[in-house]
């Protein structure tokens, strides 16, 4: 205020500051008064604006105008207007749904005010795209809107009692004929046409209609929030069906490819639903929407799942035939094995006594020959010949000649050592691979063999008969071969029995 300019305290300095003070006083309470009146005017029109509107509102409305005719620095008004103001965050703090169709009451606007169309329009555009975001936000906006456009009138509860009342009953007339009103409002309807076509004071019919129009919004916010339960609810339960029909093995890409058209399709049609929900102003076409669209869902479920069904059915089938196949296929490739391991076992081993044949014979031969030739160890071989069996099969006949064969195989396999090789030649001939073994120790050993082959004879018919072996030895020298090494034995063998048979020569 610079009171640190007045330094010097003469009287002439202090009156006129005095007189300054008294003059801004004064214009402070003019501004004061001016500002307060404004206030109270402010505050009536919006009361105006806003009576009927709400409900729980109106009360407060009331006696907040009762009191304004005494003016603002009553301390009851200014408790009021701050009840009212809790009253009203209340209000703003339930939540608000869907915002709801309000072009009927834009279209009475419109036609009322035609002058702030514009205006209107922004309005409403605000509102449907939350700018607004409740209705009673919207109707000060409204009010606001209409009080300052027509400032000679009174406001918004005036402006309505000038108006053309004939005109607006009619359209108000049309327009509650015309809108899509749900049953349960029909007689509030009624007697709001009525109460229009007998000519009743536009103002409170006015009022009733908008709180009719927010009554049936409600009743739609609460159908809508009913639907979208339902159908999440019903979108929960298709997911888990088709979480179900899933869950079976999907047999092919054929199958895979059907199941997600009908995923594309189901999702479709409940996107199409909820599209539908979303706009819907009554509940009943709306169910039945959708009861057809579920009829026709689960219809196309059943046929997917019998398709599938049909599907798994043909596939088990098929996978049942191919596993029969295969198991044929199996125990046809183990009787091949089995047999393939007698040929194996014919083609090595002599039938009648089951020892190594001359083909096992000469290729163990060609091993030992060239394991004996490489490391220079020492290799033996003992051909053996029965003496005279050809008697023996004339005398006892020739299945007692195969069981002296039978019996002289066991004997040479027994009494040699585990190393050596025995294999029937041929014939009544036998040959014996002796590795590692020198010649003259090898004929030690044959030796003691065609003893016991003679000491234990054999059972022919009941008789007792003596059988002899005669055998040659040749042992591998540098430069041999297979041929050359029995060709020595067999050399030696011939020896023995022109020496007199049952004995052992080596080469
Ligand atoms: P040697 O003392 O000179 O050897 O007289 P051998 O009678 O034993 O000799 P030979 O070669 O004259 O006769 C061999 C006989 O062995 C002729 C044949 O019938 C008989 N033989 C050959 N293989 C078999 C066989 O598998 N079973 C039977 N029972 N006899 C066989
Ligand atoms: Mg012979
Ligand atoms: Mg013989």
């Amino acid at each position: 205020m610079g009171f640190s300019k007045i330094k010097d305290g003469s009287p002439q300095h202090w009156k006129e500051k005095y007189f300054k003070l008294l003059d801004s006083q004064e214009q402070a309470e003019k501004n004061y008064q001016a500002n307060e009146d404004l206030l109270c005017k402010t505050i009536v029109r919006f009361a105006l604006a806003v009576k009927g509107f709400n409900k729980s509102l109106d009360p407060h409305l009331d006696r907040i105008r009762d009191l304004l005719k005494t003016g603002v620095q009553s301390q009851r008004l200014q408790k009021e207007l701050q009840v009212f103001t809790n009253a009203l965050m209340v209000l703003e703090e339930t939540p608000v749904g869907s915002q709801g169709d309000t072009s009927m009451l834009f279209d009475f606007l419109g036609y009322q005010y035609p002058d702030c169309q514009t205006e209107l329009q922004t309005i409403q555009k605000q509102y449907d795209g939350r700018e607004i975001a409740n209705p009673q936000r919207l109707f000060l906006a409204l009010a606001e809107l209409i009080d300052e456009k027509h400032q000679d009138n009174d406001g918004f509860a005036a402006e309505l009692a000038l108006a053309d009342s004939k005109t607006i009953s009619e359209h108000m007339i049309r327009l509650l004929d015309s809108a899509e009103l749900p049953d349960l409002f029909a007689d509030d309807a009624k007697q709001l046409k009525i109460r229009l076509q007998d000519g009743q004071a536009l103002g409170p019919v006015f009022n009733d209609a908008v709180t009719l129009l927010l009554s049936i919004k409600k009743h739609m916010e609460v159908e809508q929030q009913e639907m979208a339960d339902f159908l999440s609810t019903l979108t929960e339960e298709l997911a888990e069906l088709g979480l179900k029909t899933s869950g079976v093995n999907i047999a092919n890409e054929d199958t895979l490819k059907k199941r997600s058209n009908l995923d594309r399709d189901v999702a479709a049609q409940m996107a199409d639903l909820q599209k539908k929900s979303a706009t819907a102003t009554q509940l009943e076409p709306l169910k039945q929407l959708i009861s057809t669209r579920l009829h026709s869902i689960s219809q196309q479920l059943q046929t997917h799942t019998l398709q599938e069904q049909v599907e798994r059915d043909r596939t088990q089938r098929e996978l049942r035939a191919l596993m029969q196949k295969l198991r044929e296929m199996e125990s046809e490739t183990l009787e091949l094995q089995s047999r393939l391991d007698l040929a194996q076992r014919r083609a090595t081993r002599d039938s009648l006594t089951g020892l190594p044949n001359r083909l096992a014979f000469e290729e163990r031969l060609a091993d030992e020959v060239a394991r004996a030739r490489r490391y220079g160890t020492a290799l033996t071989l003992a051909v053996w010949d029965i003496d005279f069996f050809k008697n023996i099969n004339d005398t006892y006949g020739h299945k007692s000649g195969d069981k002296a064969l039978v019996i002289i195989a066991k004997l040479l396999s027994r009494y040699c050592r585990e190393a050596d090789f025995v294999a029937r030649f041929g014939g009544e001939e036998f040959v014996m691979l002796l590795p590692e073994t020198e010649a003259r120790n090898g004929l030690v050993m044959v030796d003691k063999l065609r003893e016991i082959v003679e000491r234990s004879g054999f059972n022919a018919n009941g008789d007792r008969v003596s059988i002899t072996l005669s055998c040659g030895l040749s042992q591998y020298v540098d430069g041999d071969n297979n041929e050359s090494l029995f060709v020595r034995a067999d050399g030696a063998l011939y020896q023995a029995k022109q020496s007199g048979r049952n004995q052992c020569v080596l080469a």
